[in-house]
């Protein structure tokens, strides 16, 4: 098994393969004020095996929503809960990469993506996809964020390697601006999100998924760099979090 195949093994039993929660979907949701009595298209780009997805399909009763992944894998997961939930109807789902959406200008109502915009780029992303939305439809999106001015250097320097387009809210909210959206509503996902519905879980199938792959040194490494990543996280968890930003199109 590649690289690849054996992440998506790790992360396809997850009820989230990121940091967030319901109650954060639910938060953004309320915050942008979408009108839920109307039909919605919604897109969930990015989605994993749709936690954001679901909860999205159960808060708007009248939303169509296409739930975007570049994994098949991950998109049968959605697809077995959507139907296990009685949301199957309203839920679309389509593999695809999020830089190459095959869809038309001013088809979607709401745009959605939580933790994963940061594989193309949040500018680029942002850039990108306002093209999808109706004028004044609204985009819900969160992104790597620095908590405060200032931080030690070993964060520093992590960050720099892995994702430096990270930065503090304000200028995440600036870079929204001149892409012609209006902000709303900014809030930190608390360490909750991190540590109970995304770390811990994870962490309780690193036995079975090493025993399904017989130990292997690829297997192994893999849940080397996630521990890594874990305990980087809780060292250095009041520096850094995923912002959610909700924002209008209004180019
Ligand atoms: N939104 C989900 C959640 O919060 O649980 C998943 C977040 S996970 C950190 C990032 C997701 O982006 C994964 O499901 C991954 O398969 C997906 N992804 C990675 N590259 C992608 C691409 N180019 N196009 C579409 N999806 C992609």
């Amino acid at each position: 098994m590649d690289e690849i195949e054996l992440l998506i093994d790790l992360h396809r039993q997850g009820f989230r393969q990121g940091p967030g929660s319901d109650k954060a979907t639910q938060q953004a949701l309320e915050l942008s004020q979408v009108g839920r009595e109307k039909p919605l298209h919604v897109a969930d780009i990015g989605c994993g095996t749709g936690a954001s997805t679901l909860a999205l399909a159960r808060l708007l009763p009248n939303a169509r929503i296409t739930a975007v992944d570049l994994f098949p894998e991950f998109l049968d997961v959605l697809k077995a809960r959507a139907d296990e939930q009685g949301l199957a109807q309203r839920v679309t789902t389509l593999v695809c990469s999020m830089d190459k959406l095959p869809f038309r200008d001013g088809e979607f109502d709401l745009i959605w993506s939580e933790g994963a915009i940061y594989n193309i780029g949040f500018a680029n992303g942002i850039g990108d996809w306002r093209r999808l939305l109706k004028a004044n439809g609204l985009l819900v999106v969160s992104e790597i964020t620095w908590l405060s001015e200032s931080r030690p250097e070993e964060v520093q320097s992590y960050w720099d390697s892995q994702y430096p387009e990270i930065d503090t809210a304000s200028a995440k909210m600036q870079v929204l601006e001149h892409a012609a959206y209006s902000p709303i509503a900014f809030f930190a996902l608390p360490q909750s999100c991190w540590l109970e519905n995304y770390y811990r879980p994870l962490q309780s199938r690193f036995d079975a998924f090493l025993e399904r792959h017989s130990e292997s040194e690829e297997a192994a490494r893999l849940v080397e760099l996630e521990q890594k990543e874990i305990a980087f996280y809780e060292k250095y968890s009041p520096y850094y979090s995923y912002g959610m930003y909700v924002c209008r199109n209004v180019g």
